[in-house]
Protein backbone atom coordinates (compact mmCIF):
# COMPACT_ATOMS: atom_id res chain seq x y z
CA UNK A 1 0.00 0.00 0.00
CA UNK A 2 1.37 3.41 -0.93
CA UNK A 3 0.55 6.70 0.93
CA UNK A 4 1.23 10.24 0.34
CA UNK A 5 4.61 10.63 0.73
CA UNK A 6 5.51 7.77 -1.57
CA UNK A 7 4.07 9.94 -4.30
CA UNK A 8 5.39 12.21 -7.22
CA UNK A 9 4.17 15.22 -7.73
CA UNK A 10 2.71 14.25 -11.46
CA UNK A 11 1.06 11.33 -9.46
CA UNK A 12 -0.59 13.42 -7.35
CA UNK A 13 -2.45 15.35 -9.90
CA UNK A 14 -3.01 12.65 -12.62
CA UNK A 15 -6.88 12.62 -13.21
CA UNK A 16 -8.22 9.20 -14.39
CA UNK A 17 -10.30 8.00 -17.26
CA UNK A 18 -13.47 5.11 -16.53
CA UNK A 19 -11.88 2.59 -17.88
CA UNK A 20 -8.79 2.78 -15.86
CA UNK A 21 -10.68 2.96 -12.88
CA UNK A 22 -12.89 0.04 -13.67
CA UNK A 23 -9.28 -2.11 -14.42
CA UNK A 24 -7.97 -0.76 -11.11
CA UNK A 25 -10.94 -2.16 -8.77
CA UNK A 26 -11.65 -5.45 -10.96
CA UNK A 27 -7.78 -6.28 -10.40
CA UNK A 28 -7.98 -5.48 -6.53
CA UNK A 29 -11.78 -6.53 -5.45
CA UNK A 30 -12.90 -9.10 -8.69
CA UNK A 31 -15.30 -8.71 -10.93
CA UNK A 32 -18.03 -9.38 -8.06
CA UNK A 33 -16.63 -6.23 -6.14
CA UNK A 34 -17.11 -3.94 -8.62
CA UNK A 35 -20.69 -2.30 -9.96
CA UNK A 36 -20.35 -0.08 -13.51
CA UNK A 37 -23.53 -0.97 -14.86
CA UNK A 38 -26.17 2.11 -14.19
CA UNK A 39 -28.83 -0.89 -13.97
CA UNK A 40 -27.48 -1.84 -11.12
CA UNK A 41 -26.99 1.52 -9.08
CA UNK A 42 -30.24 1.87 -7.75
CA UNK A 43 -29.55 0.20 -4.75
CA UNK A 44 -26.49 2.50 -3.61
CA UNK A 45 -28.61 5.69 -4.62
CA UNK A 46 -31.32 5.79 -2.72
CA UNK A 47 -31.90 5.76 1.29
CA UNK A 48 -34.64 4.36 3.76
CA UNK A 49 -36.72 7.22 2.42
CA UNK A 50 -36.67 7.00 -1.05
CA UNK A 51 -34.50 9.75 -1.55
CA UNK A 52 -32.05 9.56 -4.85
CA UNK A 53 -29.71 12.29 -6.37
CA UNK A 54 -27.56 11.35 -8.40
CA UNK A 55 -25.72 8.06 -9.90
CA UNK A 56 -22.63 6.92 -9.03
CA UNK A 57 -19.57 6.98 -11.10
CA UNK A 58 -18.85 3.13 -10.03
CA UNK A 59 -19.14 1.29 -6.80
CA UNK A 60 -16.37 -0.43 -5.01
CA UNK A 61 -17.15 -3.37 -2.82
CA UNK A 62 -13.95 -4.28 -0.77
CA UNK A 63 -13.84 -6.98 1.84
CA UNK A 64 -10.48 -6.12 3.98
CA UNK A 65 -9.37 -2.88 5.75
CA UNK A 66 -6.25 -3.26 3.25
CA UNK A 67 -8.64 -3.19 -0.02
CA UNK A 68 -10.17 0.08 1.56
CA UNK A 69 -6.78 1.53 1.83
CA UNK A 70 -5.62 0.68 -1.62
CA UNK A 71 -8.31 1.88 -3.23
CA UNK A 72 -8.33 5.21 -1.10
CA UNK A 73 -4.50 5.73 -2.15
CA UNK A 74 -5.51 5.44 -5.69
CA UNK A 75 -8.16 7.51 -5.48
CA UNK A 76 -6.15 10.37 -3.66
CA UNK A 77 -3.47 10.02 -6.41
CA UNK A 78 -6.14 10.53 -9.12
CA UNK A 79 -8.06 12.85 -7.69
CA UNK A 80 -11.21 10.24 -7.29
CA UNK A 81 -14.03 12.04 -5.29
CA UNK A 82 -14.82 9.45 -2.60
CA UNK A 83 -18.24 8.66 -0.32
CA UNK A 84 -18.43 5.67 2.52
CA UNK A 85 -21.81 4.30 2.08
CA UNK A 86 -23.44 2.20 5.29
CA UNK A 87 -27.29 0.85 5.40
CA UNK A 88 -28.59 4.00 3.74
CA UNK A 89 -30.50 5.50 7.13
CA UNK A 90 -28.74 8.65 7.76
CA UNK A 91 -31.21 10.73 5.65
CA UNK A 92 -29.39 13.61 4.95
CA UNK A 93 -27.71 12.92 1.53
CA UNK A 94 -24.65 11.88 3.37
CA UNK A 95 -24.04 8.42 1.99
CA UNK A 96 -25.90 9.14 -1.11
CA UNK A 97 -23.67 9.81 -4.45
CA UNK A 98 -23.73 13.69 -5.74
CA UNK A 99 -25.68 14.64 -8.70
CA UNK A 100 -23.06 17.61 -10.30
CA UNK A 101 -19.84 15.46 -9.55
CA UNK A 102 -18.42 12.08 -10.03
CA UNK A 103 -18.11 10.29 -7.15
CA UNK A 104 -17.06 6.68 -6.68
CA UNK A 105 -19.45 4.91 -3.89
CA UNK A 106 -17.36 2.88 -1.27
CA UNK A 107 -19.93 0.34 0.10
CA UNK A 108 -18.69 -1.30 3.42
CA UNK A 109 -21.24 -4.17 2.83
CA UNK A 110 -18.97 -7.14 2.52
CA UNK A 111 -16.66 -5.53 4.96
CA UNK A 112 -18.46 -7.34 7.49
CA UNK A 113 -16.58 -9.85 10.16
CA UNK A 114 -17.17 -10.01 14.30
CA UNK A 115 -13.32 -9.80 14.62
CA UNK A 116 -13.06 -10.74 18.30
CA UNK A 117 -15.89 -10.71 21.81
CA UNK A 118 -14.26 -10.51 24.90
CA UNK A 119 -16.88 -11.31 27.53
CA UNK A 120 -14.45 -10.25 30.34
CA UNK A 121 -13.20 -7.37 29.11
CA UNK A 122 -16.75 -6.77 28.02
CA UNK A 123 -16.11 -5.63 24.32
CA UNK A 124 -16.55 -6.29 21.48
CA UNK A 125 -13.96 -5.64 18.10
CA UNK A 126 -15.66 -5.81 14.32
CA UNK A 127 -15.65 -5.03 11.14
CA UNK A 128 -17.08 -1.94 10.10
CA UNK A 129 -19.84 -3.25 7.74
CA UNK A 130 -21.37 -5.23 10.35
CA UNK A 131 -25.08 -4.31 10.73
CA UNK A 132 -25.95 -3.53 14.05
CA UNK A 133 -28.46 -5.97 14.65
CA UNK A 134 -26.07 -8.68 14.11
CA UNK A 135 -23.25 -7.04 16.45
CA UNK A 136 -26.23 -7.00 19.74
CA UNK A 137 -27.45 -10.92 18.35
CA UNK A 138 -23.27 -11.69 18.87
CA UNK A 139 -22.93 -9.71 22.23
CA UNK A 140 -26.20 -11.75 23.73
CA UNK A 141 -24.68 -15.02 22.84
CA UNK A 142 -21.97 -13.91 24.75
CA UNK A 143 -24.55 -13.28 27.69
CA UNK A 144 -23.64 -9.73 27.03
CA UNK A 145 -24.92 -6.44 25.62
CA UNK A 146 -24.94 -3.79 23.08
CA UNK A 147 -26.99 -1.23 23.73
CA UNK A 148 -27.58 1.46 20.95
CA UNK A 149 -31.31 0.22 19.51
CA UNK A 150 -32.50 2.47 16.64
CA UNK A 151 -35.70 1.89 14.21
CA UNK A 152 -32.95 0.94 11.55
CA UNK A 153 -30.81 -1.77 13.41
CA UNK A 154 -31.42 -4.50 10.91
CA UNK A 155 -30.38 -2.58 8.38
CA UNK A 156 -27.74 0.26 9.74
CA UNK A 157 -23.93 -0.59 9.72
CA UNK A 158 -21.44 -0.12 12.56
CA UNK A 159 -19.18 2.25 10.57
CA UNK A 160 -22.56 4.18 9.75
CA UNK A 161 -23.50 4.27 13.24
CA UNK A 162 -19.58 5.66 14.62
CA UNK A 163 -19.65 8.47 11.52
CA UNK A 164 -23.05 9.64 12.65
CA UNK A 165 -22.53 9.41 16.57
CA UNK A 166 -25.87 7.30 16.57
CA UNK A 167 -28.01 7.44 19.84
CA UNK A 168 -31.14 5.94 19.88
CA UNK A 169 -33.58 4.72 22.83
CA UNK A 170 -31.04 4.10 25.17
CA UNK A 171 -28.84 7.00 25.29
CA UNK A 172 -30.04 7.85 28.55
CA UNK A 173 -28.53 5.13 30.24
CA UNK A 174 -25.85 3.63 28.23
CA UNK A 175 -24.86 7.19 25.89
CA UNK A 176 -24.25 7.64 22.45
CA UNK A 177 -21.88 5.88 19.71
CA UNK A 178 -19.21 7.91 21.37
CA UNK A 179 -19.79 6.53 24.55
CA UNK A 180 -19.34 3.03 23.42
CA UNK A 181 -16.60 3.62 20.90
CA UNK A 182 -13.49 1.92 22.67
CA UNK A 183 -11.37 1.94 19.53
CA UNK A 184 -11.06 2.52 15.79
CA UNK A 185 -10.04 1.90 12.76
CA UNK A 186 -9.52 4.41 10.12
CA UNK A 187 -8.19 4.58 6.17
CA UNK A 188 -7.05 8.27 6.47
CA UNK A 189 -8.15 10.01 3.01
CA UNK A 190 -4.13 9.24 2.01
CA UNK A 191 -4.81 5.83 1.92
CA UNK A 192 -2.76 4.95 5.75
CA UNK A 193 -4.37 2.93 7.80
CA UNK A 194 -4.88 4.54 11.59
CA UNK A 195 -5.03 1.63 13.86
CA UNK A 196 -6.63 2.54 16.86
CA UNK A 197 -8.15 -0.73 17.50
CA UNK A 198 -7.35 -0.70 21.58
CA UNK A 199 -9.99 -2.88 24.04
CA UNK A 200 -8.89 0.24 26.60
CA UNK A 201 -11.61 1.58 29.14
CA UNK A 202 -8.85 4.16 30.09
CA UNK A 203 -6.74 5.64 28.02
CA UNK A 204 -5.52 9.26 28.79
CA UNK A 205 -2.24 9.21 26.21
CA UNK A 206 -2.19 12.17 24.34
CA UNK A 207 -5.00 13.47 22.01
CA UNK A 208 -8.26 11.09 21.95
CA UNK A 209 -8.11 10.41 17.99
CA UNK A 210 -10.94 8.36 17.95
CA UNK A 211 -13.14 10.88 18.78
CA UNK A 212 -12.27 12.87 15.38
CA UNK A 213 -13.96 10.52 13.28
CA UNK A 214 -17.53 9.52 15.39
CA UNK A 215 -19.89 11.93 14.20
CA UNK A 216 -17.67 12.77 11.23
CA UNK A 217 -19.83 11.86 8.68
CA UNK A 218 -17.29 10.14 6.37
CA UNK A 219 -15.62 13.93 5.72
CA UNK A 220 -12.19 12.82 7.18
CA UNK A 221 -11.80 9.45 7.04
CA UNK A 222 -13.36 5.60 6.27
CA UNK A 223 -14.02 3.66 9.57
CA UNK A 224 -13.18 -0.06 8.39
CA UNK A 225 -13.24 -1.27 12.03
CA UNK A 226 -14.35 -0.69 16.02
CA UNK A 227 -13.78 -1.75 19.20
CA UNK A 228 -17.10 -1.18 21.36
CA UNK A 229 -18.28 -1.51 24.60
CA UNK A 230 -20.64 -3.76 26.30
CA UNK A 231 -22.70 -4.13 29.21
CA UNK A 232 -24.06 -7.22 31.15
CA UNK A 233 -26.84 -8.56 29.70
CA UNK A 234 -30.35 -7.44 30.98
CA UNK A 235 -32.00 -10.45 33.07
CA UNK A 236 -35.01 -8.32 33.68
CA UNK A 237 -36.80 -5.26 31.63
CA UNK A 238 -40.53 -4.09 31.99
CA UNK A 239 -41.63 -1.60 29.66
CA UNK A 240 -45.04 0.58 30.13
CA UNK A 241 -47.46 2.99 28.25
CA UNK A 242 -48.56 5.78 30.12
CA UNK A 243 -51.06 8.45 29.68
CA UNK A 244 -50.32 12.27 30.24
CA UNK A 245 -52.34 15.55 30.38
CA UNK A 246 -49.27 17.34 28.27
CA UNK A 247 -45.68 17.69 27.37
CA UNK A 248 -45.31 19.54 31.02
CA UNK A 249 -46.75 16.74 33.02
CA UNK A 250 -44.37 13.98 30.73
CA UNK A 251 -41.18 16.39 31.63
CA UNK A 252 -42.58 16.24 35.59
CA UNK A 253 -43.29 12.43 35.21
CA UNK A 254 -39.23 11.56 33.80
CA UNK A 255 -37.67 14.31 36.69
CA UNK A 256 -40.23 11.60 39.05
CA UNK A 257 -39.11 8.34 37.06
CA UNK A 258 -35.49 9.37 37.18
CA UNK A 259 -35.70 9.32 41.07
CA UNK A 260 -37.69 6.54 41.27
CA UNK A 261 -36.05 4.18 38.73
CA UNK A 262 -32.75 3.80 40.94
CA UNK A 263 -30.97 4.54 37.37
CA UNK A 264 -32.26 1.69 36.12
CA UNK A 265 -34.72 3.89 33.16
CA UNK A 266 -33.95 2.97 29.70
CA UNK A 267 -35.94 4.50 27.49
CA UNK A 268 -38.46 7.74 27.82
CA UNK A 269 -40.18 8.64 24.81
CA UNK A 270 -42.61 10.84 24.08
CA UNK A 271 -45.54 10.04 22.02
CA UNK A 272 -48.41 11.95 20.88
CA UNK A 273 -51.93 10.81 20.07
CA UNK A 274 -51.62 11.52 16.30
CA UNK A 275 -48.70 9.64 16.37
CA UNK A 276 -49.93 6.72 18.16
CA UNK A 277 -52.86 6.87 15.37
CA UNK A 278 -50.48 7.22 12.73
CA UNK A 279 -49.34 4.08 13.91
CA UNK A 280 -52.49 2.24 13.93
CA UNK A 281 -53.41 3.79 10.71
CA UNK A 282 -49.65 1.81 9.66
CA UNK A 283 -50.67 -1.36 11.55
CA UNK A 284 -54.04 -2.64 11.42
CA UNK A 285 -53.67 -5.14 14.08
CA UNK A 286 -52.52 -2.55 16.73
CA UNK A 287 -55.44 -1.62 19.66
CA UNK A 288 -55.81 1.58 21.00
CA UNK A 289 -53.58 0.45 24.19
CA UNK A 290 -55.77 2.55 27.01
CA UNK A 291 -59.35 3.07 27.80
CA UNK A 292 -59.70 6.62 26.85
CA UNK A 293 -57.49 8.81 24.08
CA UNK A 294 -54.84 11.49 26.14
CA UNK A 295 -53.20 13.79 24.26
CA UNK A 296 -49.39 12.54 25.02
CA UNK A 297 -48.44 9.13 26.23
CA UNK A 298 -44.64 8.12 27.23
CA UNK A 299 -43.26 4.75 26.20
CA UNK A 300 -40.50 3.83 29.03
CA UNK A 301 -38.65 0.73 29.68
CA UNK A 302 -36.44 0.05 32.80
CA UNK A 303 -34.19 -3.27 33.22
CA UNK A 304 -31.49 -4.20 35.54
CA UNK A 305 -28.98 -7.48 34.53
CA UNK A 306 -29.83 -8.96 38.45
CA UNK A 307 -32.73 -9.53 40.58
CA UNK A 308 -34.55 -6.23 41.02
CA UNK A 309 -38.54 -5.73 41.27
CA UNK A 310 -38.61 -3.28 38.85
CA UNK A 311 -42.81 -4.09 38.58
CA UNK A 312 -42.74 -2.71 42.24
CA UNK A 313 -40.83 0.38 40.86
CA UNK A 314 -42.53 0.74 38.29
CA UNK A 315 -45.80 0.96 40.44
CA UNK A 316 -44.25 2.95 43.33
CA UNK A 317 -43.69 5.63 39.58
CA UNK A 318 -47.26 5.29 38.63
CA UNK A 319 -48.60 5.95 42.40
CA UNK A 320 -45.92 8.90 42.43
CA UNK A 321 -47.14 10.04 39.31
CA UNK A 322 -50.89 10.39 40.11
CA UNK A 323 -50.68 12.13 43.08
CA UNK A 324 -48.56 14.33 41.73
CA UNK A 325 -51.50 14.99 38.77
CA UNK A 326 -49.01 14.44 36.03
CA UNK A 327 -50.52 10.75 34.78
CA UNK A 328 -54.17 9.86 33.81
CA UNK A 329 -53.31 6.24 33.04
CA UNK A 330 -51.00 3.99 32.11
CA UNK A 331 -50.28 0.40 31.72
CA UNK A 332 -47.27 -1.69 32.52
CA UNK A 333 -46.82 -4.89 30.07
CA UNK A 334 -47.20 -8.22 31.69
CA UNK A 335 -45.71 -10.49 29.35
CA UNK A 336 -42.79 -10.16 27.03
CA UNK A 337 -45.12 -9.92 24.35
CA UNK A 338 -47.42 -7.31 25.64
CA UNK A 339 -43.81 -5.20 26.10
CA UNK A 340 -43.35 -6.02 22.19
CA UNK A 341 -46.58 -4.83 21.18
CA UNK A 342 -46.29 -1.73 23.34
CA UNK A 343 -42.81 -1.08 21.16
CA UNK A 344 -44.57 -1.97 18.13
CA UNK A 345 -46.43 1.57 18.24
CA UNK A 346 -42.82 3.19 18.24
CA UNK A 347 -42.11 1.52 14.91
CA UNK A 348 -45.52 1.65 13.24
CA UNK A 349 -45.59 5.25 13.55
CA UNK A 350 -42.30 6.09 11.64
CA UNK A 351 -43.89 3.34 8.92
CA UNK A 352 -47.38 5.64 9.43
CA UNK A 353 -45.46 8.85 8.58
CA UNK A 354 -43.29 7.66 5.80
CA UNK A 355 -46.64 6.67 4.04
CA UNK A 356 -47.45 10.06 4.22
CA UNK A 357 -45.09 11.10 1.33
CA UNK A 358 -42.33 13.61 1.86
CA UNK A 359 -42.52 15.84 4.71
CA UNK A 360 -40.15 17.60 6.93
CA UNK A 361 -37.71 15.35 9.34
CA UNK A 362 -35.97 16.86 11.77
CA UNK A 363 -33.88 15.31 14.72
CA UNK A 364 -33.53 19.01 16.91
CA UNK A 365 -31.82 18.89 20.60
CA UNK A 366 -32.84 21.07 23.51
CA UNK A 367 -31.91 21.47 27.27
CA UNK A 368 -34.46 19.03 28.31
CA UNK A 369 -36.26 21.83 30.57
CA UNK A 370 -37.10 24.11 27.72
CA UNK A 371 -38.88 21.41 26.02
CA UNK A 372 -42.29 22.82 27.08
CA UNK A 373 -41.82 26.32 25.81
CA UNK A 374 -39.70 25.08 22.33
CA UNK A 375 -43.07 22.65 21.73
CA UNK A 376 -45.42 25.94 22.70
CA UNK A 377 -43.91 28.15 20.62
CA UNK A 378 -42.98 26.13 17.76
CA UNK A 379 -46.32 24.47 17.12
CA UNK A 380 -47.82 28.44 17.56
CA UNK A 381 -45.51 29.65 15.05
CA UNK A 382 -45.36 26.98 13.13
CA UNK A 383 -49.17 26.87 12.98
CA UNK A 384 -49.65 30.34 12.47
CA UNK A 385 -47.32 30.30 8.86
CA UNK A 386 -49.58 27.30 7.82
CA UNK A 387 -52.62 26.53 8.92
CA UNK A 388 -53.37 23.63 7.72
CA UNK A 389 -49.51 21.48 8.11
CA UNK A 390 -49.92 18.48 11.05
CA UNK A 391 -47.16 18.71 13.39
CA UNK A 392 -46.44 15.17 14.94
CA UNK A 393 -43.18 16.10 17.89
CA UNK A 394 -42.48 13.06 19.31
CA UNK A 395 -38.49 11.70 20.69
CA UNK A 396 -36.23 10.72 23.07
CA UNK A 397 -37.33 12.99 25.93
CA UNK A 398 -34.70 11.84 28.18
CA UNK A 399 -32.28 13.49 25.95
CA UNK A 400 -34.09 16.81 25.13
CA UNK A 401 -33.63 15.21 21.64
CA UNK A 402 -37.25 16.11 19.99
CA UNK A 403 -38.12 15.21 16.54
CA UNK A 404 -40.20 17.87 15.21
CA UNK A 405 -41.69 16.44 11.82
CA UNK A 406 -44.23 18.60 9.97
CA UNK A 407 -46.06 17.31 7.16
CA UNK A 408 -47.61 19.48 4.61
CA UNK A 409 -51.03 20.15 3.71
CA UNK A 410 -52.16 17.60 0.75
CA UNK A 411 -52.31 18.27 -2.79
CA UNK A 412 -49.43 20.62 -3.34
CA UNK A 413 -47.06 20.40 -6.35
CA UNK A 414 -44.10 19.45 -5.43
CA UNK A 415 -41.88 22.54 -6.02
CA UNK A 416 -44.66 24.04 -3.79
CA UNK A 417 -43.96 21.69 -1.05
CA UNK A 418 -40.03 21.94 -1.20
CA UNK A 419 -40.42 25.50 -0.82
CA UNK A 420 -43.15 25.57 1.89
CA UNK A 421 -41.24 22.70 4.23
CA UNK A 422 -37.96 24.81 3.38
CA UNK A 423 -39.60 27.61 4.88
CA UNK A 424 -40.88 26.05 7.75
CA UNK A 425 -37.57 24.28 8.67
CA UNK A 426 -35.95 27.66 8.70
CA UNK A 427 -38.22 29.30 11.00
CA UNK A 428 -38.33 25.87 12.93
CA UNK A 429 -34.01 26.36 13.63
CA UNK A 430 -34.47 29.79 14.22
CA UNK A 431 -36.36 29.08 17.75
CA UNK A 432 -33.98 26.50 18.10
CA UNK A 433 -31.21 29.16 18.10
CA UNK A 434 -33.17 31.18 20.51
CA UNK A 435 -33.41 28.04 22.87
CA UNK A 436 -29.76 27.53 22.37
CA UNK A 437 -30.49 23.89 21.44
CA UNK A 438 -28.90 22.07 18.22
CA UNK A 439 -30.32 21.56 14.54
CA UNK A 440 -29.60 18.34 14.59
CA UNK A 441 -29.32 15.61 17.83
CA UNK A 442 -28.93 12.40 15.45
CA UNK A 443 -28.63 12.19 11.41
CA UNK A 444 -25.85 14.73 10.99
CA UNK A 445 -25.61 17.58 8.85
CA UNK A 446 -24.81 15.68 5.58
CA UNK A 447 -25.48 17.86 2.81
CA UNK A 448 -29.54 18.79 3.57
CA UNK A 449 -28.42 20.66 6.95
CA UNK A 450 -25.29 22.39 5.48
CA UNK A 451 -26.96 25.67 5.18
CA UNK A 452 -28.63 25.76 8.23
CA UNK A 453 -25.51 24.42 10.37
CA UNK A 454 -22.73 26.61 8.95
CA UNK A 455 -25.13 29.62 10.24
CA UNK A 456 -24.83 28.19 13.66
CA UNK A 457 -20.99 28.53 13.39
CA UNK A 458 -18.89 30.69 15.08
CA UNK A 459 -15.88 32.13 13.21
CA UNK A 460 -13.80 30.01 15.81
CA UNK A 461 -15.82 26.83 15.44
CA UNK A 462 -15.40 27.35 11.37
CA UNK A 463 -12.22 27.64 11.78
CA UNK A 464 -11.51 24.67 13.75
CA UNK A 465 -13.22 22.40 11.71
CA UNK A 466 -12.48 23.89 7.88
CA UNK A 467 -8.76 23.25 9.44
CA UNK A 468 -9.34 19.95 10.46
CA UNK A 469 -10.62 18.96 7.35
CA UNK A 470 -7.63 20.34 5.35
CA UNK A 471 -5.11 18.91 7.84
CA UNK A 472 -6.18 15.42 7.18
CA UNK A 473 -8.46 15.69 3.39
CA UNK A 474 -6.34 18.95 1.79
CA UNK A 475 -8.01 17.38 -1.61
CA UNK A 476 -11.46 17.32 -0.50
CA UNK A 477 -11.69 13.72 -1.87
CA UNK A 478 -13.79 12.59 0.75
CA UNK A 479 -17.37 13.27 1.37
CA UNK A 480 -16.90 16.62 -0.96
CA UNK A 481 -19.72 18.93 -0.14
CA UNK A 482 -21.12 17.57 3.05
CA UNK A 483 -21.08 19.19 6.75
CA UNK A 484 -18.38 21.88 5.45
CA UNK A 485 -18.76 23.16 1.32
CA UNK A 486 -16.64 22.51 -0.83
CA UNK A 487 -13.85 24.98 -1.29
CA UNK A 488 -14.61 27.29 -4.55
CA UNK A 489 -13.81 25.92 -7.63
C1 LIG B 1 -36.08 4.37 10.98
C2 LIG B 1 -34.85 5.10 11.45
C3 LIG B 1 -34.66 5.33 12.80
C4 LIG B 1 -33.53 6.00 13.24
N1 LIG B 1 -33.40 6.23 14.57
C5 LIG B 1 -32.32 6.87 15.02
C6 LIG B 1 -32.17 7.09 16.42
O1 LIG B 1 -33.03 6.75 17.22
N2 LIG B 1 -31.02 7.69 16.84
C7 LIG B 1 -30.05 8.10 15.96
O2 LIG B 1 -29.01 8.64 16.38
N3 LIG B 1 -30.19 7.93 14.64
C8 LIG B 1 -31.30 7.33 14.15
N4 LIG B 1 -31.43 7.14 12.80
C9 LIG B 1 -30.39 7.68 11.90
C10 LIG B 1 -29.03 7.02 12.09
O3 LIG B 1 -28.03 8.01 11.90
C11 LIG B 1 -28.73 5.90 11.18
O4 LIG B 1 -29.74 4.92 11.30
C12 LIG B 1 -27.37 5.20 11.29
O5 LIG B 1 -26.53 5.59 12.33
C13 LIG B 1 -26.61 5.41 10.00
O6 LIG B 1 -26.00 4.20 9.64
P1 LIG B 1 -25.99 3.70 8.14
O7 LIG B 1 -25.12 2.50 8.11
O8 LIG B 1 -27.35 3.56 7.59
O9 LIG B 1 -25.22 4.91 7.42
P2 LIG B 1 -25.48 5.61 6.02
O10 LIG B 1 -26.81 6.23 5.95
O11 LIG B 1 -25.11 4.70 4.92
O12 LIG B 1 -24.38 6.77 6.13
C14 LIG B 1 -24.52 7.81 7.04
C15 LIG B 1 -23.26 8.71 6.98
O13 LIG B 1 -22.13 7.99 7.47
C16 LIG B 1 -21.13 7.86 6.46
N5 LIG B 1 -20.58 6.51 6.58
C17 LIG B 1 -21.25 5.33 6.51
N6 LIG B 1 -20.40 4.30 6.74
C18 LIG B 1 -19.18 4.85 6.93
C19 LIG B 1 -17.89 4.33 7.22
N7 LIG B 1 -17.67 3.03 7.35
N8 LIG B 1 -16.86 5.20 7.36
C20 LIG B 1 -17.05 6.53 7.24
N9 LIG B 1 -18.24 7.08 6.97
C21 LIG B 1 -19.30 6.26 6.83
C22 LIG B 1 -21.83 8.12 5.14
O14 LIG B 1 -20.95 8.62 4.17
C23 LIG B 1 -22.90 9.11 5.56
O15 LIG B 1 -22.35 10.41 5.62
C24 LIG B 1 -32.56 6.48 12.31
C25 LIG B 1 -32.76 6.24 10.95
C26 LIG B 1 -33.89 5.58 10.51
C27 LIG B 1 -34.09 5.35 9.05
Amino acid sequence: MSGINDMTVEELTMPIATAELQRFLSDLLGNSGVIDDPAEFARYTTDWAGHKHGDPWMVARPRTPEQVAEIVAFCHRHQVPMVAQGGHSGLVGGAQPDSEHRELVISLERLNRIRHLDPINFSISVDSGCILQTVKDAAEEADCYFPLALGAQGSCQIGGNVSTNAGGLNVLRYGMMRQLVLGLEVVLPDGRIYNGMKALHKNNAGYDLKQLFIGAEGTLGIVTGAVLKLSPRPQVSRSALLACPDIDSVLRLYALARRSCCDLLTAFELVPRTCLELAMEASPDLRDPLEAPSPVYVLMEAAASGPVDLDAMIENLFERGFEAGVLTDGVLASSDTQARNLWHIREAMLEGQRNRGEHLRTDVSLPISSLTAFHQRASDEIQALCPQAMIIAYGHIGDGNLHFNILPPPGLEAEERAALLHELEEHLFEIVGDFDGSISAEHGIGRFKQTAFLETLSEPEYDIMRGLKRLLDPRYLMSPGRILPRPIE
